[in-house]
């Protein structure tokens, strides 16, 4: 089964859109001809439309950070799946972390997200990941099940291989700690199954991206794990040029 790799580049709050602006057309150039890797950058709101209509024609897509999992209604700040649909968004990162950790997201909410995103044509990007303490403890495997399980249990069957699942150790994420090969591969491994669980078929077409402190020097050697299509990437995507060495990398 082949999945076409994938690397996406999570900027969190950074970015103006004229900065959004330069990034892009920094990065375009450089990632014209890598035929067969998916690319995406994941602005915040205010840079999306800019992004969409300069990333227009090339092969990176564009992807929100987050979304409500209502169309509309009294959710002071929040921004729903038509309204992203609407700019021609291609798709929307759920349950990061620092969402998890900062901002209350709960698996509850997630559950009603990852097959709203789908309704509204966006590819979901679902992000699972253990604490340090629950490595630990050894409780990885558990909690991987439980936001797996959680996430994915209103997606049709038939919709699921266009989940894309971001496997992201707390612990690695913007700490320079990265998990080792065996750590990552293992863990997607895990998630992998666990998608299999609900469908065989889905599982094994499903893409799993790992995330946590990936950069160019680390990029070839995880990418290049049976489980692993691809990465979701923090801070070594603000430069267009470390991003796209990491693209670079992705073609194998
Ligand atoms: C992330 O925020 O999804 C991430 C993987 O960050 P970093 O690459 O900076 O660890």
């Amino acid at each position: 089964m082949s999945r076409t790799p994938f690397i996406a580049g999570n900027w969190k709050m950074n970015k103006t859109i004229a900065e959004a602006e330069a990034f892009i057309a920094a990065l375009l150039p450089q990632v014209y001809d890598t035929e067969g890797v998916d690319v995406a950058i994941c602005p915040p709101y205010l840079a999306l439309a800019a992004m969409v209509d300069s990333a227009r024609g090339s092969r990176v897509g564009v992807y929100a950070q987050n979304m409500h999992e209502a169309d509309s209604g009294a959710f002071t700040g929040e921004v729903s799946a038509p309204m992203l649909a609407e700019i021609d968004v291609n798709g929307v990162v759920l349950g990061h972390s620092e969402r998890r950790q900062y901002f209350n997201e709960t698996d509850k909410a997630l559950q009603q997200k990852v097959p709203k995103a789908l309704d509204a044509g966006l590819l979901p990007i679902l992000c699972v990941g253990e604490t340090e303490e629950e490595r630990e403890r050894g409780d990885t495997e558990r909690k991987l099940r439980h936001q797996v399980q959680e996430g994915l249990d209103k997606v049709p069957i038939e919709r699921l291989p266009e989940v894309v699942i971001a496997y992201e150790p707390v612990w690695a994420i913007g700490t320079g700690l990265t998990a080792t090969p065996e750590q990552a591969q293992d863990a997607c491994g895990f998630v992998r199954a666990l998608v299999q669980g609900f469908d065989k078929e889905a599982g094994t077409a499903v893409r799993v991206l790992y995330g946590g402190s990936l950069k160019p020097d680390n990029a070839a050697e995880l990418l290049a794990l049976p489980d692993i299509d691809g990465a979701l990437v923090g801070g070594a995507s603000l430069q267009a040029d470390s991003f796209a060495a990491i693209v670079e990398a992705a073609r194998g």
